[in-house]
């Protein structure tokens, strides 16, 4: 279990703990505002990038001095979690209300407006203060044509779309604003997401690996190397000798996105804490 599970899932998995999810906690003045600056200004995402940039080339033992400390303070404020796809459907179940919207990270990347992003709430669509808060905001930033309105989904409209994104190659992680109130899920990718490429490009994790890890079974796989394709995280390799894929549990972030290509479903999950070479890697 990750330390979120133990300081807010009581030792279960903490993103399934709903009360995270309440809207009572969008009361709280500080986090209202640090949601509105977050999704007013995507700007701010390219700067925080340039300040990572500057900082990898720092010595290495000043790199091992600040880089925990700044993580703890991002893990007070906003830090995700890498989720396989059945745990987000089980989030699904229990979430009354699913607002999709432009993900932040795509506008500051790529200029865009790709609908990624997922707003979850405990209250009624209609009645969410997350809506409410989400439709305060300044997005004059947005500019792709359905700028209109947010989308509310209804529970089997937002599984299709997450399967969907799941074949798209898109990793799913979840996000706290101001820590443990749980806020969005997110669709990444190392090329457009600034999450994922703070963590895997510049060696600032922003998010936890998740519970599991993925496995090949030998006997099963062809060789095929449609799985190295969509890994986002650079864990899998290809042994000629074997003619298979062979997956570094040091690199694995259990995402699951490698099973979901593998037509052979040579690929499976297991739990993180069974297997030695990853128990401890967060
Ligand atoms: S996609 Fe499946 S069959 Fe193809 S290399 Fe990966 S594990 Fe093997
Ligand atoms: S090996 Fe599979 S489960 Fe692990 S990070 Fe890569 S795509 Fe995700």
């Amino acid at each position: 279990m990750c330390e979120f599970c133990h300081k807010h899932g009581e030792g279960k998995k903490w993103y399934l703990n709903s009360q995270l999810y309440a809207e009572d906690l969008l009361s709280d003045l500080g986090r209202r505002s640090y949601i509105r600056n977050f999704f007013t200004h995507p700007e701010h995402l390219n700067s925080s990038e340039a300040k990572l940039k500057t900082f990898k080339k720092a010595p290495a033992f000043v790199r091992a001095a600040v880089t925990p400390v700044m993580v703890n303070r991002q893990k007070k404020t906003h830090y995700g979690q890498v989720l396989p796809i059945e745990d987000i459907e089980e989030i699904f179940t229990f979430a009354s209300s699913i607002i999709r919207l432009p993900c932040i990270c795509r506008q500051a990347t790529t200029g865009t407006e790709q609908r990624y992003c997922y707003g979850i709430s405990l209250a009624p669509a209609t009645d969410s203060r997350m809506l409410q808060l989400v439709r305060e905001i300044d997005a004059s930033y947005l500019n792709g044509p359905e700028t209109g309105g947010l989308e509310v989904l209804g529970t089997q409209e937002a599984l299709s779309s997450i399967r969907e994104l799941e074949t798209k190659g898109l990793c799913h992680s979840i996000w706290t604003f101001i820590t443990p109130f749980i806020g969005g899920l997110c669709n990444c990718d190392r090329a457009d997401c600034m999450a994922m490429r703070a963590t895997v490009t510049h060696d600032f994790p922003v998010m936890f690996r998740s519970e599991y890890i993925a496995r090949v079974d030998n006997d099963l796989c062809s060789g095929c190397r449609q799985c190295m394709r969509v890994c986002q995280f650079g864990a899998i390799s290809y042994s000629i000798a074997l003619n298979r894929a062979v997956i570094d549990p040091g690199k694995c972030f259990g995402c699951g996105i490698c099973r979901s290509v593998c037509k052979n479903d040579a690929i499976a999950l297991s739990a993180r804490a069974l297997e030695p070479a990853a128990a401890l890697l967060w």
